[in-house]
């Protein structure tokens, strides 16, 4: 057997030992869709992320959702009114939040014309990330009549150290390096747009509280330094987040209490320049991933050289993270287990699997089941609520699409 990641705390069985979600056996909520797999999002869940993130991290902050990493409108008008913006990274995810009225602001290289209109028109603050993006959105809002709100995303010149994802400290196609900042922002006065602040994003799915709090300290320097050059405080200063979930074995929840203690300190040293700031935290993957759990019937049975296999009816097209193929450098395994015996202690290795026509479409890899797992049972996978279905080839090999559903109490 291999190691694989611990389930998220919380989860729990009934007394016929199933997986309970949002008061509901698994298998209600697998017969409600009608179909397998599914993915299903315990709004419980997301709604104690924010409490949590409420209480301890300082009360200036505000917080906002990452929409790219779960856009499932459901659950896009769940979230809306718990947190204090979007964070956008498409005219496709403008669109999506169209009817919720919140902050929103769109960054990401490569704007068009027709993303920046879209972001125009939508009142969206525009994350610049190039000198002439900055002009062809002045120009934009020159043809709608519309003057654009710009901030102003800087590649910063540290990285958030031991993260799953570094977007700092080297060469990028993201954000502007540092020295171009200033002469940048004065540019945007000229223009006459509206300068709302810099937007500084140094790495994704940190589980180092150290690490994330030195981030914030080098980005709160570097804000302090460039407003000394531009003259004017920022009315808001986006410090990105990077906030990682647990996914495999040996890991440990993220303890918010001394990030926001720190941050909190860090922040009470700024100078009276900055009393007007607003400071934002934007997090996708530690709101939403642990309320995802994706479901998935078991087709076939079989060993081969010894080794069990249990093939499903989901696979890689929906849940590519889980195989490992969404940027591990080692596949690892996922915290796994067979759903309707969640309180079973797996005590037999099997490797769970799709039905694409690749040794990559490999869910669980001699994860622990219980040795008579058969067809028909479920195979719940964990942490499945943040870049899943939406981060995964759907149409490859034209196999049927996964539901995605809420889980309320209430339902
Ligand atoms: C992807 C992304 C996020 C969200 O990252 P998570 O790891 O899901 O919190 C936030 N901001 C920017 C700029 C991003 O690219």
């Amino acid at each position: 057997m291999k190691a694989m990641g611990s389930i998220p705390a919380g989860y729990g069985a009934d007394e016929r030992g199933a997986l309970v979600v949002a008061e509901h056996p698994v298998g209600y909520w697998m017969e409600k869709a009608g179909s397998s797999p599914i993915f299903l999002y315990d709004t419980e869940r997301v709604a104690a992320q924010v409490e949590s993130f409420r209480r301890l991290m300082p009360d200036r902050l505000a917080l906002h959702y990452a929409v790219k990493a779960n856009p499932f409108g459901p659950l896009l008008d769940f979230i809306a009114p718990l947190v204090d913006g979007f964070d956008l990274a498409s005219r496709g995810e403008i669109a999506r939040v169209s009817h919720l009225d919140l902050p929103k602001s769109l960054a990401g290289p490569g704007k068009s014309d027709k993303d920046l209109e879209a972001a125009l028109s939508a009142g969206v603050t525009i994350h610049v990330e190039s000198e002439s993006e900055a002009e062809r959105a002045c120009l934009a809002g020159r043809r709608l009549g519309i003057q654009p709100k710009m901030a102003v995303r800087i590649n910063p010149p540290f990285m958030l150290k031991g993260a799953g994802m570094k977007m700092g400290g080297l060469a990028s196609q993201f954000g502007m390096d540092a020295p171009l900042v200033a002469p940048l922002v004065k540019r945007i006065f000229e223009h006459e747009c509206e300068w709302r602040g810099f937007h500084i994003y140094a790495g994704s799915q940190s589980l180092s509280e150290s690490a994330i709090l030195e981030a914030q300290r080098e980005t709160l320097k570097l804000v302090a330094e460039l407003t000394a050059e531009i003259g004017t405080p920022p009315p808001e200063v986006n410090l990105g987040g990077g906030f990682g979930i647990p996914y495999y074995s040996g890991e440990k929840p993220l303890d918010l209490a001394p990030i926001g203690e720190g941050l909190d300190a860090a922040l009470g040293e700024l100078s009276g320049d900055f009393a007007d700031t607003q400071f934002v935290i934007e997090l996708g993957r530690w709101l939403v991933g642990e309320a995802g759990i994706y479901l998935t019937r078991i087709l076939d049975r079989k060993v081969s050289q010894g080794e069990t296999y249990l093939v499903t009816d989901g696979g890689l097209q929906h849940m590519l993270a889980a195989s490992g193929n969404f940027g591990q450098f080692l596949r690892r395994n996922y915290p796994i287990k067979l759903a309707e015996r969640f309180a079973e202690e797996g005590d037999s290795a099997a490797h769970v699997v799709g039905r694409l026509c690749t040794p990559l479409d490999l869910l669980g890899d001699a994860v622990p089941m219980p040795a008579d797992a058969k067809v028909g049972e479920t195979i719940a996978i964990f942490c499945a609520g943040a870049y899943g279905l939406t981060a995964s080839p759907q149409e490859f090999l034209s196999q049927p699409a996964a539901v995605e559903m809420l889980a309320q109490s209430s339902g």
